[in-house]
This record gives C-alpha cells, structure tokens and sequence, in this order.
C-alpha cells in the first residue's frame, strides 16, 4: 500500500510538472517550485525524466538569479501527434494535432466512400502521405481516430447503425487493414462535441448539435460524453418536429434532419453552402425564406434540448460555422419557446470553425496521453 502511494505521488507530480510548463510554455526551476510548492530534487528528477522522454527541451537561459542564469525547460507541443479522419460519402480529411489539441496540417480530397479494400488501402496511403509531407517519425504518433457518420459500439470496433453511408457491420479491423497505428472508430458527432468539450474546460455540461448534410447531435455530462444505453443518446436529428411532417431518410416523417440538413440549403444554391448564405446575405427574397423556416424548426429542437437537460447548447457542423451573423435571430426564436427563461445565451457557435469532426476524433488520444504523463 506504502508503496502505490508513493508511485501515485510521483506520477501525480510528475504530471502537475508536465502541465504546467503545457500551460505557461518556458519555465525555470524556481519558477515550478513557485508554482506548485514542490521540493527542487523533485523537480529535478522529473524534468530528468521528461527531458529523457523528449517530452519538454532545455531551452537555454534567461535572467540572472543571483549570479547564476537560469536554464529554461520548454513543453514541446509535438512531442507527439495523433491524426483524425472525417469520412463522409464523397470526401475523406484528414488532420494532424499536436498536444495542444491544434491542427497542424489538414488534408482534404473528394473521395467517393465505398466499403472496397482499395478505398480503405486508399486511407492508409492518404495517413502515410500526411506523415512523410511533415516528416513525423512513428515513435510521435500516438494513434488514428475515425470520425464516421454511424453509431459505433461502446468499444470502438463495429458500426451498428450506418444507414447515411450504407455500411452497418462495417469493423475497424477493416478501417484499419492498411493503418499500422492503434486506431479507434468514433461517432462523427460525439467527435465534434468533444473537440468542442476539450476547447472550452470550463463547460462541464453540453448538448452539441451537429448541423451538416446530416444532423449528429452529442450528450456531455460532467465532461464525459452520455452514450445512452445502447450508444444511442442524443441522436436529436431524429427527433419529431413536425408530427407526419417531412419524410425523413431514416423511414419516419417529421424528423429534425428531414428540416435543418444543410443539404436542404445548399440545394436551393447549386449545392453550395457558401452561395446560400451569400444570397440570403444579399437579401434574396426565396432564400431568406428557406433560411427563416430553417431557424424556425431548429429553435423548436433546441428549446427542447434545453427542457431536457438545462445546458450549454453548441452549434457546430457546415451551418454552424455560418451561424455568426443569424445567432441573435435564432436565440430570440429560441427565447420565445422557452417556459422558464427569457434569454438564450446558452445557444452558442462552436470554437472549431472547421474540422471539429477530424480533430475530435484523435483529441481521445491527446487527451489519454497528457493525463497519463
Ligand atoms: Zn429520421
């Protein structure tokens, strides 16, 4: 017992050590001591330690501590790197983020999925494409995080539901046949709500709306994402809007997606997103009709969610990201739904602009590896 508590100590230092010099970047040892209190051959012996690692970096000195300059140790932020993927029914990105959670490169093709040994070998030249064009040595790269649009099984191997890109049954041994990195499938929505977690620390509790050509939505309760029983929780594009409303993809009619998939909007502007909002920006009257019955439903899901779970409610996915300028329309909408309250500044727009998906799948590793230092 004497001795795991000792061990736990350590480790616990070592990574209050560690995530100090993450937070302010170059630090002396006067400095940690300052900082957290701990004895200087602790110190010492950690920063032995990650330096060995090649985790941090002695950078040199600064300033004059009575006679004697200080050396400085450096986090170094790539250190170790892990890659995510976005796959989607006709494009396949991919991104590298370092230990800060940053993307650091993003590679993006047209790609149309399908369940072939070619495609999947494709994915593996693609991983080995982005590794070689930045030079990262194996040893930095801590694993490879599929963001899909299906539900995946609570361990990470099998899609269970994967109607959008028809590939229910589809396994990660599969995914992974031409990638030689310990790997992981992910829901692509539970991946952008957790970008979107880990970019703000201070939001413990979330709902997270993925808006894109499909609708994803993600449960976060106490930091940690509510999977539901059957890793089927907060599936909000399925939710009914309109009672025998719109059909909807999946069978039923009235979901939210059959009313606030992006596509719908793009459609009406030769599948462009960006043209949409160009239009409804230049006041085009047939637009800003499709765009004011799209905020009309959406406000009736998110007043919903808030009833349900009284959190944060973050917009992330393709409109998302255009959301600056119409936040303020939508919030009142919201705000003359709700019971309770007459505000909605709980509504707001993701941190991640782009990629939140790719980035959110390889953060689970990020994240493992800083809080096991
Ligand atoms: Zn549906």
């Amino acid at each position: 017992m004497v001795v795991d508590k000792t061990v736990n100590i350590k480790e616990f230092n070592r990574n209050r050590i560690y995530m100090l010099l993450r937070q302010e970047k170059n630090l002396s040892k006067q400095d940690i001591v300052q900082h957290l209190q701990i004895s200087l051959p602790t110190i010492t012996q950690n920063l032995n330690y990650l330096l060995q690692e090649k985790l941090i970096a002695n950078t040199g000195k600064i300033g004059n501590t009575g006679g004697r300059n200080a050396q400085v140790y450096s986090y170094i932020s790539d250190a170790k790197i892990a890659i995510g993927l976005d796959i989607t029914r006709n494009h396949v990105t991919t991104v590298v983020v370092d230990l800060n959670g940053d993307i650091i490169h993003i590679n993006r093709r047209r790609q149309k999925f399908e369940t072939s040994d070619p495609y999947f070998q494709l994915l593996g030249n693609i991983i080995q494409e982005d590794i070689k064009e930045l030079d990262i040595d194996d040893s930095k790269i801590l694993g490879v995080g599929i963001g899909v649009p299906g539900l995946i099984t609570e361990d990470h191997q099998t899609v269970f539901y994967g109607k959008i890109l028809n590939f229910t049954g589809e396994t990660l041994q599969r995914f992974t046949k031409y990638i030689p990195y310990p790997a992981i499938l992910v829901n692509d929505a539970n991946a952008a709500g957790f970008s979107e977690i880990w970019a703000t620390p201070d939001t413990k509790n979330a709902f997270y709306i993925s808006l894109s050509n499909n609708i994803g939505g993600a449960v976060y309760i106490g930091n940690k994402v509510f999977a539901g029983e059957n890793q089927k929780s907060g599936e909000i594009g399925h939710i009914t809007i309109i009672p025998d409303g719109l059909p909807c993809y999946c069978g039923q009619k009235g979901c939210l997606e059959a009313y606030c998939s992006a596509s719908l909007l793009a459609d009406t502007a030769d599948g462009s997103l960006g043209r949409f909002f160009e239009e409804v920006q230049g006041g085009n009257r047939e637009k800003l009709i499709v765009w004011d019955n799209y905020l009309r439903h959406l406000s009736i899901a998110i007043n919903n969610i808030r009833m349900l779970f009284d959190c944060d409610i973050i917009l992330g996915g393709y409109v998302g990201a255009y959301m600056e300028n119409y936040i303020d329309t939508l919030k009142k909408l919201v705000a003359s739904r709700n019971t309770f309250e007459d505000h909605a500044d709980y509504v707001r727009i993701c941190s991640y602009k782009t990629e939140a998906i790719a980035a959110g799948a390889a953060l689970p590793f990020i994240d493992q590896f800083i809080n096991q230092i």
